[in-house]
Formats: C-alpha cells, structure tokens, sequence
C-alpha cells in the first residue's frame, strides 16, 4: 500500500507568505557551515536541520492518495491537494486510457471538497477515447448533498464549468451513500465507516488490503472528543491497531480550551481533536504509526513541529510506542 499526502491543512487554504520564506532563508544561512553552501553538501546540510526551518508542511485542505492491491486508487477528500494530485495523474490517464479513482469523502465541508473544480482528468472528454471512471463515496443522503454542494460549487456564477457539462464529457460518474457500520465490500480493499462527531454528517473510514488479510490504514479527520482520556469507541475500532492512522490533531490541548498564551478563544464544538485526545487513542489501539493532520490554518511550520514532539512525549508517558508522523504535502509511507 502506498499512502501520499498532497494536502494535510484543516479549514481553509493557508499558504506560507513571502515573509515566511524570507525568515527560512535567513535561518538556513545563520546554521550553515561555508562548505555546505557549494556542492552535495547542501542536500546533507538540509537533511540534517530540523524540517520547519527550511522546508514546510504545506498549504492545501486535505487529500490524501492510497494505492493498494496493485493498482486500486482511493482518493481520500477533495481539498485544494486534489489540484496537483490530478495534475499528476494526466500522464498515466493518457497513456492507459483513462483511469479510475473512488474518492471517499469523510463529509462536504469546503476544505474537504474544494479542489474538485480543479482536478484536470475531470476535464477530457470521452470523445478523446479516454474512459474516465468516477465513484463518490459520501454521507448517507449524499446525492442529495451532491446536488448541493459538488453541483453548487461548480456551477456559474460559482464556476464557469457547469456539473451537467463534467456529466456530458466523462465516460462514467456514480455516488454512493455512506452509512454508519457499513462494510464496502471491494474484492480487493475491505473498508469499514463509523461516524465521527463533527458539525456535520463526518465519517471515518478502515482500509484493510488483500480482502481484509493485509496492512490496515485508518483515516478520521474532524472529529472531536467527548473526553480526551476516554476515547470514543467509535475512534478505537476504526483505528484498532493499524498500521497507520491518519488523525484530525488541529490543536494543542491550551488552544482547544482558549488559554490565553494559545489564542485565547475556545474551540469547543468545533469538531476537532487535539495532542493529549489523539495520544490517548493512539495507545490504547495501539497504533504503529499515528499521522497528524488537518494542521490548524494558525498554526506555522515551528507549531506542527512541536505538535509531533507533544505527542510523542505523551505516547510515551502514557506506556505508549506508536510512531508519531506530522504530515506534510509530499510524504509518502510505503506498507508492505
Ligand atoms: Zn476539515
Ligand atoms: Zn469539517
């Protein structure tokens, strides 16, 4: 199984600024040694200087690709990741004739569902030969909710690319309800859905590989705890230890509850998880490897950084030996 991040922010899109970049580049400079700045050397140099200093976790709403069983592609929400995603799919369409993608949707919020209009495979029309094959897999009224939202978002004067223009053009588009509970019976990929507790219809999927013998990957962004020691049962079978889960962890537990050092605004009922909830869960499901993600817009490269030091302390406190990942735009976890 192949697991690539290409968007890994919450809420909204929140590139890194000119300013941003100005202050890496200063940083990197002021570390260096003289002989670094010539030749291979730079390469070792950044590899051994902390990740936020010269790099960054990313900008784009959530979306994450998993290859399996082959050549089995699953598309896991729609953020503004989606863009470069699809752009990296054109060659493969072109050259086999059209590809095919099931996207799973955890729900319809904007940052889940926003880089659908820029997808490029959505935009060859069948005529070319190209047999396209789009499955959506969403919340239980989701063709309803389609109408609404997918339709609504592209259509004028939202879009200049009407929905019933992508219909016309694409060889195959189905929508397929989610329900709690429900097992997708692929032959290949088994997946579980459990609802999340979230402002909004929010599901949370298990993937397991080679018909339900394989490596297991589990993906619950936005949810938020009842009680961050007590985690939600929901939460625990989904992620019950996988290989890699992949978790909402938006804040640090002083942001959720509006202490003054960390923003001074609450977020309760907010819909999202936080360091001490999601080091909790990753222990008692004993999770190999837990993947932070759907970094909170406000939070810069050096705040995601400490986030993953957090709860990898907490893990351990609590007896704990997952691995713990922040992920960014790019990564890639190859399971076998
Ligand atoms: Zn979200
Ligand atoms: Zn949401």
């Amino acid at each position: 199984m192949k697991v690539k991040f290409w968007g890994v922010r919450g809420s909204v899109p929140s590139p890194l600024t000119g300013y941003e970049v100005r202050e890496k580049i200063i940083n990197a400079i002021q570390m260096s040694p003289v002989e670094a700045l010539c030749g291979e050397d730079i390469e070792t140099f950044l590899e051994d200087t902390p990740f936020y200093k010269t790099s960054t976790y990313g900008g784009n709403t959530s979306c994450v690709e998993v290859v399996c069983c082959g050549d089995e592609r699953f598309i896991f929400d729609m953020g503004t990741g989606l863009r470069e995603l699809g752009n990296s799919l054109m060659k493969e369409m072109f050259d086999s004739k059209g590809i095919k993608v099931n996207f799973f949707l955890s729900h319809v919020h904007w940052d889940h569902i926003q880089g659908l209009p820029f997808y490029s495979p959505l935009y060859i029309n069948k005529e070319l030969g190209i047999k396209n094959r789009w499955t959506f897999y969403g919340g239980t009224d989701w063709q309803r909710k389609a109408e609404i939202c997918l339709q609504g978002q592209m259509d004028p004067p939202n879009f200049p690319v009407s929905w019933a223009e992508i219909f016309k053009m694409t060889y195959e588009i189905k929508f397929e309800g989610v329900y709690d509970r429900m097992q997708i019976g692929r032959s290949r990929a088994n997946l579980t859905t459990r609802k999340l507790n979230h402002p909004q219809e929010t599901y949370g999927y298990r993937m397991v590989e080679h018909g339900g013998s394989g490596v297991v990957l589990a993906y619950t962004t936005d949810n938020e705890p009842f009680d961050p020691l007590e985690p939600d049962p929901r939460l625990l079978e989904l992620a019950d230890q996988a290989d890699v889960w992949i978790t909402d962890c938006q804040y640090t537990q002083d942001q959720y509850n509006g202490k003054r050092n960390a923003g001074g605004v609450p977020r309760h009922g907010w819909g999202h998880s936080y360091d001490i909830a999601v080091a909790k869960t990753a222990v008692m499901a004993k999770v190999k490897t837990v993947v932070l993600f759907h970094h909170d817009p406000m939070s810069d490269d050096q705040r995601i950084f400490d986030m993953q030091h957090k709860v990898e302390a907490l893990i351990q406190q609590m007896g704990g030996n997952s691995k713990v990942v922040a992920a960014h735009e790019g990564l890639e976890i190859i399971l076998e």
